[in-house]
C-alpha cells in the first residue's frame, strides 16, 4: 500500500502538547468534510450521484443539518429523498397491499432492513478516513526516520485510547520486526502513562471540591472531568466509513 506522508501537520501535531494530536487533526478533517458538502461541490452532478447513493451517518448528517448552509443541503436533501423513494417503494407498496397481520409483518420488517442498509455507510466518514490512515502512518514513518520526532513522541502526552488502536494499525503497514515492537511498546507505554496521569487530574478535580483544599491550586485541573472522558473515547471519531 502507497500511503502519502503528511509530515508537516503530524510534527504540528506533536508539538502541540494536546491529550492526542490525532483527535485535533480528525476534528479538522470532519470541519472539511462538512464544509465540503455544504459548499458548491453539491452543485455538480458527479458529487451529487455520491450523496444520493451513499449519503451520510447520522452524527453527520446531524453536523450537517446544523451547518447554517440551508441551499446546498435543501439540494442534497431534494435528490437523496428521491433516491430513497425508489428505493422504499416496492416495500411500501407491500405494506399497502398486505392482507393479513403475518404479511403486514413481514413487510414492515422488510422495509425497515432497506432502511437500516440504506443508512449504512457515509461520505464524511470515507473522507475522514483517507486522512485518519495518512495521519497514522505517518506517525510510524516518522518515529523511525527522525529521531527529533522520536524524541518529541516519547515526551508527548500520548494519545487517546480510540486512535491508539488506529496508530497500531498502521504501524503494522509501515514497520516490521524489531522496529514494530518496539514502536508498539512505545505506543500502549505512553497510553498507560498518560491515562493515569488524566486519572490523577481527575481525581485531583474530586479532591478541589472539599472544602480543605478550595484555597490548594487547581495545577491544570480545571478541565480534568473532560479530559479523562476524551482521553478514552477520541474526538472526530471516525463512524461509517463506506466499505468498498
Ligand atoms: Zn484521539
Ligand atoms: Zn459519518
Amino acid at each position: 500500500m502507497k500511503i502519502q506522508l503528511e509530515t508537516i501537520p503530524v510534527w504540528d501535531g506533536v508539538k502541540e502538547g494536546s491529550e492526542c494530536f490525532i483527535c485535533t487533526l480528525m476534528k479538522k478533517a470532519e470541519e472539511d468534510g462538512v464544509r465540503y458538502y455544504l459548499s458548491s461541490a453539491v452543485m455538480t452532478p458527479e458529487i451529487r450521484v455520491e450523496t444520493n447513493r451513499d449519503g451520510f451517518c447520522p452524527h453527520h448528517f446531524q453536523l450537517l443539518a446544523e451547518g447554517g448552509k440551508p441551499q446546498s443541503l435543501a439540494l442534497v436533501m431534494d435528490t437523496y429523498y428521491e433516491e430513497s423513494k425508489r428505493i422504499f417503494q416496492h416495500d411500501l407498496d407491500r405494506i399497502q397491499d398486505a392482507g393479513s397481520p403475518r404479511r403486514l409483518d413481514k413487510a414492515v420488517s422488510s422495509f425497515f432492513d432497506s432502511v437500516d442498509e440504506r443508512e449504512k455507510g457515509c461520505l464524511i466518514c470515507s473522507r475522514m478516513e483517507e486522512r485518519l490512515v495518512r495521519y497514522c502512518y505517518t506517525v510510524a514513518a516518522l518515529w523511525k526516520e527522525d529521531a527529533e520526532f522520536r524524541k518529541a513522541l516519547e515526551e508527548s502526552k500520548g494519545f487517546c485510547l480510540h486512535h491508539t488502536r488506529d496508530l497500531y494499525r498502521m504501524a503494522k503497514e509501515a514497520l516490521s520486526g524489531d522496529d514494530l515492537v518496539e514502536y508498539g511498546h512505545l505506543l500502549f507505554s505512553l497510553l498507560r502513562r498518560n491515562l493515569d496521569r488524566v486519572q490523577h487530574d481527575d481525581w485531583w478535580m474530586t479532591q478541589k471540591y472539599k472544602s480543605e483544599n478550595k484555597d490548594k491550586p487547581w495545577n491544570g485541573c480545571e478541565d480534568a472531568q473532560k479530559r479523562a472522558v476524551y482521553k478514552l473515547i477520541g474526538e472526530g471519531r471516525v463512524i461509517d466509513p463506506l466499505k468498498r
